[in-house]
């Protein structure tokens, strides 16, 4: 397989070109669909972390403040921290899905 950039022969199971490091499969190199599946997977990871410990930090306060105020029983006042740290997770993953 000849290289495009530099046309050295490379061998035919060779992904990069050996002296110019070119990709030689068609894929712009650094940007595999296997790189991509990690680095959305660690976007997710991320992204969904983030948001979801935001979420339950307001959780917590609501349930601390308004929920109490409201004189609601204590499990669910840890319901709705649960829930906004899922959504918060929710949110964050769908932010990362947006990058893509
Ligand atoms: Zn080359």
């Amino acid at each position: 397989m000849y290289c495009k950039l530099c046309g050295l022969e490379n061998l035919e199971t060779s992904r990069r070109c050996i002296k110019c490091g070119e990709s030689l499969t068609g894929d712009p190199v650094g940007g595999t669909e296997s790189f991509r599946q990690k680095s959305q997977f660690v976007d997710d990871a991320i992204y969904g972390g983030i948001c979801g410990l935001i979420g339950l930090v307001v959780g917590a306060v609501v349930a601390g403040t308004v929920l109490a105020e409201l004189h609601v029983e204590r499990q669910y006042m840890s319901l709705c921290v649960l829930a906004c740290a899922g959504v918060g997770t929710a949110i964050g993953r769908y932010i990362a899905r947006k990058r893509y």
